[in-house]
Parts: structure tokens; sequence; C-alpha cells
């Protein structure tokens, strides 16, 4: 039995001005051939679980390529090709299926289905072979990647903390399937609904009750695997938005009726997935008010973790002309600042004009620079091992990195984006976070999984970002429209 496992991955922001191309992949993660094998082989990543799964039934196994990169703006044509190429020879050679880790909201240049194209290929090639897919709780579902899928699952938490446990199922449904013990069908669907992501976090409604629904419907023996995404507001293509899917034992009338039952549940709850928006100032004032620490401050806005720049001085500016105290922040990109800092030398005092390189045109803005004096405190590499749940295993590459210390705020400024989701982002160089009053990170979410715990409060900053939670800010050209809550008086029902 010969295996194809592979990796491709981004969460495409079409308002993002960063380009994806080939290096952008190679600098969060793209290998080939057996170097998939030694990289992440003993992470929790979905690829692990796959050769794990598949070692243990002593199939041989063939990694192609496993790649992904931060979110940004659509992938180049050729960086696209090139991953579509190596999986597809790698099933042209001859297979008896195929283990798929995908994201599921992957726009590039030339199709605005990056995946359901990828999966229509490979079909093409080989019409029946058995393919499993795991998708991020962020896909945005299509009847492409359905229809060429023997078997889809999405994470059921966010910050993603079961990559390697849906990869199991999944890839465990579709071997069986290889080998003649279950015969997996598919309904799936979509609302409506263009849910924000920070309304989807699994410990929060309504996604927990979603989740407990799918994991009710789970439990169902013809049932291999419930999922329901909240899909990422952020690619604008026809099928951005919430859904859902259900893989049973060759029952489609009974994934069909679970399938509609978790629609009408997730529909039901599209008032509590639009982000209700306060003023900055209200915010801090509040933050500022509050005598716990450690306090979050979340500016969710700029995340790279969702396409952001990462260099949007808004919210910081702001923090430090509130004068709040003993703040730490992860982290700000601006590889020239660290150029800068590295001339300099730790201990040396420096001016810097802070951030705002980057313009951003889907938002008509251009960057605005923050001009701050401080001294260097700290200077590395930027290379950490995760420790914490997510990506666990992993080594980050936050490119040359360094910390500028103001006094009042010290602020970590890396080379690579890098959304802050462990706690590493500050050990890695010399802070502590819970030991400061105020950690202020360019996340949504995802810091939940290595920050939740020492955080006594949390509040969210509303800044500037093609990761702003401001509809209005945003041009849509492709969702299917109406769409809630872009529009007013959207129905739907089953
Ligand atoms: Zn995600």
């Amino acid at each position: 039995m010969r295996v194809v496992i592979a990796m491709m991955k981004h969460e495409t922001n079409t308002f993002s001005p960063i380009v994806t191309d080939w290096a952008r992949f190679e600098q969060w993660g793209a290998f080939q051939g057996e170097a998939v094998q030694s990289a992440l082989g003993r992470t929790r990543m979905p690829v692990a679980a796959y050769m794990n799964v598949a070692q243990a039934r002593n199939a041989e196994i063939v990694t192609p390529v496993a790649a992904e990169a931060m979110p940004s703006g659509p992938v180049t044509e050729a960086a696209y090709e090139h991953m579509v190429e190596l999986i597809c020879n790698a099933v042209a050679d001859g297979c008896d299926g195929a283990l798929l880790d995908l994201h599921g909201a992957m726009v590039a240049e030339h199709t605005l289905d990056g995946e359901g194209t990828l999966l229509a290929r490979l079909r093409d090639i080989a019409p029946d072979l058995p393919i499993a897919v795991t998708c991020d709780l962020h896909c945005n579902l299509t009847a492409a990647m359905i229809d060429n899928a023997t078997a889809l699952i999405g994470y059921k938490t966010y910050p993603h903390i079961d990559m390697y446990e849906v990869a199991e199922q999944v890839g465990t449904i579709v071997l069986d399937a290889m080998q003649g013990r279950c015969a997996p069908t598919m309904a799936w669907g979509n609302v409506p609904l263009l849910s924000q992501t920070l309304c989807q976090g699994t410990d929060d409604e309504p996604m927990q009750s979603l989740v407990a629904t799918c994991r009710d419907v789970e439990r169902e023996p013809t049932v291999l695997a419930a999922t329901v995404f909240g899909g990422f507001a952020l690619a604008d293509m026809p099928d951005a938005g919430a859904s859902a899917v259900v893989v049973t034992n060759d029952d489609e009338a009974l994934a069909r009726v679970h399938c509609d039952r978790l629609l009408q549940q997730t529909w039901q709850a599209r008032e509590q997935f639009v982000y209700q928006a306060q003023p900055l100032a209200e915010a801090i004032g509040k933050a500022r008010a509050c005598n716990e620490s450690p306090i979050i401050l979340l500016d969710h806005a700029d995340n790279c973790g969702s396409g952001a720049t990462q260099d949007v001085m808004t919210v910081i500016a702001a923090v430090i002309d509130a004068q709040l105290d003993d703040v730490v922040v992860a982290a700000v990109w601006d590889p020239e600042a660290v150029t800068t800092m590295q001339a300099a030398g730790v201990g040396a005092d420096v001016t810097l004009s802070l951030g705002g390189k980057t313009d951003m045109p889907m938002l008509n803005a251009s960057g605005q620079p923050l001009r701050i004096e401080g001294k260097v405190k700290a200077l590395t590499d930027g290379r950490w091992i995760v420790r914490g749940p997510m990506y666990h295993g992993v080594e980050v590459d936050m490119g040359r990195s360094a910390v500028l210390d103001t006094g009042r705020v010290s602020i970590v400024v890396v080379s690579h984006h890098h959304e802050p989701w462990d706690r590493g982002v500050f050990t890695s160089v010399g802070i502590e976070p819970e030991h400061h009053r105020y950690v202020l990170l360019k996340s949504r979410i995802h810091y939940r999984a290595g920050f939740a715990k020492l955080a006594r409060r949390t509040f969210t900053l509303d800044g500037d970002g093609v990761t702003t939670s401001d509809n209005s800010r945003l041009h849509y050209r492709h969702v299917r429209r109406p769409i809630y809550p872009l529009d007013d008086a959207v129905d739907w029902s089953r």
C-alpha cells in the first residue's frame, strides 16, 4: 500500500498587501521528500498524525511536499503551481491513497478556490483515489473540495490545538476505506453568514455549543466525522463564511440530516458571530482602571496570523499616549529597525521610526511609522521551539529579533511575521510575560494557546489593519450576496 502524504496550507487574506510567493512558504516552513519526515515527524502537526497512522498499517509513505506560509495576500501562481505539481506528480507515479493537510481558505492569483482546484486535479489524474483532507476551523468550504475528497474534517478547537487528533481521525477513516472496512459519504452546506474570527473562539459561545453538537453527532456509530467551520471572512471568495460537513459510513441521508441540523444551529447564532466594536480610548481606559494583572491587550486588527502586516502602530501609540506602565508588546514586524538596533548594540540608546513600513491599498491607507526612543535591551536570531500546545514541537523563525525598551514599554521587534500564540515569543528574548502588568499582543484568539492561563483580564483594542473586524472598511467583490451581516434582511432556511 502506497500513500501520498502532503501539506499545502495558507489562509489567504485577500485584503493583505503581503505577497505570498515561494520564499514566504520557505520562511515559515517548506519541506520536500524525506525532509518532511525529519522536520515534522515528531511534531503535533497533521502530517505527523498521517505518517503515524499510515506507518501503523505498514504503508509505504511518500511525502512530496509539506509547505505552509503565514497568512497573507493571494498565493502567486508560481508558488501554487509548484506545490500542486509536486503533489500531482506523486499521485501520478502511482498510489493507493492520499492524506492531505490543507487549510481551506487558499486564494491564488489564478484561482479563488486553491484547495478545490488541487483536489479536482488529483481526481483528474486518479478518479477513484481515496483522499483524506484536514482543514482549518477557518476553512471556506466549497463544492469542489467535497466533490473531490473521500472524507474531510476540520479542527474543533480555536486556538487550534487538536490538529494531530483530527488528522488521526480522518486518516484512519480513509485508510479503513482503502482496506474496504467502511464507505465514507459526505453531506455539506453553508449558510449566508460571514462570521468574524474574533467571535469563533471555541471556549466561547456560539462555537462552544456548535462543537459540542459535532461531538454528540460523532458519538453515533454510523457517523465518522462532523465539523462546523467558522470560515475565514477575510478571503474574499464566493464560499467565504460558515459551513458544515458530516461524514457517515455509507448513509447519505443521515449525513444530510446532521449537516442541516448543524447549519440551522449556526444560522440561529448568527448575531453572536458579529464583533461588537468599541472606541480604542474607551477600551484602554477600562484596562487602565483595572487593578488585576497581567492584563492582555489584543491589537486584533493587525494580527499577522490572519494576514496583517504586523507593523501598524495605532494601538501601540495609543497605549504609550495613555501612559500605561509596565507593558510588554509582541511583536512589531520591522526588519529595518532590527538592523538599526543590531548596529547600535545591546545597551545603546536609539531613536527609531518604528513600524508603518507597509501600505495597505485595499484599505486605502498608507503605513504610518511611530517615532520612538528607547534602549536596545536584547538581540537574538529569533529561533525557538514551541513548547506550548499549538504547533507543539515546531521550530519558529521570527528572523533576527530585538527588544526596544522605552522605560514603560518593551517591544519585541521581528524580521519575519509571527503571531504571538506561545510564550516563546517573549521568553526567547528574555522577557517573562507573567511578571508584567500589560501584555499587548498582535493576535485575536490564538494567543489563548500560550497566554490564556496567565491573563487575569483581556481587552480587545480596535486599531487599524487588514484584519479589522470593521466590515465598513472592507470592499468585497467576490463573496456571494446577500450575506449576513454585510446585507440586511438575509433569509436562510432548510
Ligand atoms: Zn485558523
